[in-house]
This record gives structure tokens, C-alpha cells and sequence, in this order.
């Protein structure tokens, strides 16, 4: 049998459901493009974080972990998810 810590267990499910990993160095992000109704509430919060004409399109570096946490809690979608440990 394999455990997973809460960290993992938050994880493995985004994962199954289709969303892609976008690791940081205090917090991961995960996106879902399936579920994104592109109302770009992210990328009006912050371009330099959320911005379709980089690579990867998420950097979650590019701002504090509280700034990138708030944004995401607008994401009216879901498409949008983050985990800290
Ligand atoms: S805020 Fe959410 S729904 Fe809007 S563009 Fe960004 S990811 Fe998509």
C-alpha cells in the first residue's frame, strides 16, 4: 500500500483531474486548461506571474507567495489552483 502526505494526497489529485504543475519555491500552482473561461481576472493581476505569451506561462516566482494565493482565489473558474506546504 502506498501513503501519500496531505502534500501529495493535494497533488496527485489536481493531477488526475487534468490540472499541469507549475512549481515555486514556497508553493506550487496548477492549471486546468480545460476549465478556464479566459476571463483573465490572473493576468490582470499580475502579468509578469500569469502571462500566455511566455514560457512557461506561469511563473510563480515572479511575485510573493501571498500576491500569487490572492490571485488565484479570484480565478472565478477553478481552473486555477494552488498548494504550500
Ligand atoms: S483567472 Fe482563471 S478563468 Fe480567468 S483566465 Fe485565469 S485561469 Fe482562466
Amino acid at each position: 500500500m502506498t501513503y501519500f502526505s496531505n502534500h501529495q494526497l493535494i497533488k496527485k489529485e489536481l493531477l488526475d483531474k487534468g490540472y499541469r504543475e507549475y512549481r515555486g519555491k514556497e508553493m506550487n500552482v496548477y492549471f486546468n486548461g480545460e476549465i478556464c473561461i479566459h476571463a483573465a481576472e490572473c493576468i490582470r493581476g499580475n502579468s509578469a506571474v500569469f502571462n500566455p505569451r511566455q514560457k512557461p506561462w506561469i511563473k510563480v516566482d515572479s511575485a510573493s507567495a501571498a500576491e500569487v494565493k490572492n490571485i488565484i482565489d479570484r480565478c472565478p473558474s477553478g481552473a486555477l489552483q494552488y498548494e504550500s506546504e
